[in-house]
């Protein structure tokens, strides 16, 4: 929900949390969706439509759940990196879509300092959807690291009974056909090369 002056000829939509909405009268007030303000032609308050306000509206929360959950979170040149143990996060906001998109990369070598976040690419991360909430995003990395350093070898045992889990299941599964397939592959094409089936064993 946005709000809005009806007599003011700048055209700006606020957030409710902005102390510019604040200062609308009540008698005064519009409210409406973004989307229906966009379509009116109103444009976002530059105050209340960054990932710096955006940030500092959950900054407890996330303060206390980065701790709780042994994560670095920073904000740092318009976007907010989270670092755990199993990854790199970044979480970028776009402004257009009023929502945030996060990205991942997987280390090397560990944790790495908030100097080298940039140092490798990201990628897009497929299985969340964009999402209006920092702390969302929070949650679900701690459930992606978890499912990680948990994940036994062989995707059978894994759990099936959250939505997610069932979705990472039929990821797995999928890896693993793809994994057989190719040995399958090298299987034929050593047996191609050496003759015989001798060193063919169920794997
Ligand atoms: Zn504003
Ligand atoms: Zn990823």
């Amino acid at each position: 929900m946005r709000i809005m002056s009806r007599n003011s000829s700048d055209m700006v939509y606020h957030r409710p949390e902005c102390r510019y909405a604040g200062k609308i009268r009540k008698k005064n007030r519009i409210k409406m969706e973004w989307e229906d303000a966009e379509w009116k032609g109103y444009r976002p308050c530059k105050c209340c439509d960054g990932i710096e306000f955006l940030y500092k509206l959950e900054k407890d929360r996330i303060e206390r759940y980065a701790g709780q959950s042994n994560m670095n979170v920073d904000l740092k040149d318009k976007k907010v990196y989270v670092r755990t143990d199993v990854g790199c996060w970044k979480i970028i906001y776009k402004i257009r879509e009023q929502s945030f998109i996060l990205l991942h990369r997987n280390y090397v070598n560990g944790r790495v300092c908030l100097e080298d976040v940039e140092k490798a690419p990201f990628h897009r991360q497929g299985d969340i959807p964009e999402a209006g909430s920092i702390m969302k995003y929070l949650k679900y990395i701690k459930e992606h690291d978890e499912f990680k350093q948990n994940a036994p070898k062989d995707y059978r045992k894994l759990p099936q009974n959250t939505e997610r889990q069932k979705l990472y299941y039929r990821m797995a599964k999928k890896r693993e056909e793809k994994r057989s397939a190719k040995r399958l592959d090298g299987l034929f094409l050593m047996i191609e090369k050496q003759e015989g089936i001798k060193q063919l064993s169920c794997c």
